[in-house]
């Protein structure tokens, strides 16, 4: 079994990597973010939390994605294993999750804040179906347009310079203590994300003896003229 947790900042790829070693290696993809997004979505109780705290401007508390976090491994649906995004947010929940999931590894994506600005305000939305785009790794055919429904393509309300800039600061000042803890214990392996997807997820199956990373051929000349995406 393999278990691994997976950090980095917004837009550093951790998405794509995670979705591409779980996919490769039977792993279950376990990400905070998307269980959040699915409850707010499907309006659960949990999601209308979740909903009023956004609307408030509160990010949603530690102890809430604790629970969060548990109840998913309770689940047992990962009989190989798991990467995790998103967790452990604080040291308290860093040292519990090592006493109590016996991890393999943390997968740190390393990006510097001037390439997460790049990448973040490069991010587009289509107003209509929702599709994502980004003007550096996937453009959209007809400038401003979507290329699924021709919606107008807006960017995230939350995507401005202002307010990256306070969750760049809020991402450090909380996940830099628990990486630094991870690192004492020498579970990290910092992988340098300003490279191409292929490149960052051979590096990482390199860096943790993982089976080598062999994608299709048509998805080599996708990756090849898309540096830099996720
Ligand atoms: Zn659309």
């Amino acid at each position: 079994m393999r278990k691994y947790v997976i950090m980095g900042v917004q837009g550093s790829g951790k998405g794509t990597q995670s979705a591409l070693l779980a996919a490769d290696l039977d792993l279950v993809h376990i990400s905070v973010g998307d269980i959040f997004r699915w409850h707010v979505k499907n309006h659960t109780k949990l999601g209308a939390q979740v909903r009023r705290l956004v609307a408030a401007g509160e990010l949603v508390g530690d102890d809430l994605v604790e629970d969060v976090v548990r109840d998913r491994l309770q689940l047992h649906d990962w009989n190989y294993g798991f990467v995790i995004d998103g967790f452990p947010r604080n040291r308290r929940q860093a040292e519990f999750f090592l006493e109590s999931y016996d991890i393999d590894g943390v997968i740190h994506l390393d990006l510097p804040d001037a390439e997460v600005r790049r990448r973040v305000l490069a991010r587009r939305l289509c107003s209509r179906c929702g599709m994502d785009y980004n003007l550096i790794a996937h453009r959209p055919e007809q400038e401003g347009r979507c290329d699924v429904c021709g919606g107008e393509l807006v960017s995230r309300a939350d995507d401005t310079p202002d307010a990256l800039a306070r969750r760049l600061t809020d991402y450090h000042s909380k996940i830099d203590p628990v990486l630094e803890l991870f690192r004492r214990k020498e579970y990290v392996m910092t992988i340098d994300a300003r490279a191409d997807k292929a490149t960052v997820q051979r590096t990482i199956r390199t860096r943790f003896n993982l089976p080598p990373y062999l994608p299709a051929q048509e998805e080599t000349v996708a990756l090849s003229e898309q540096p830099g995406g996720g």
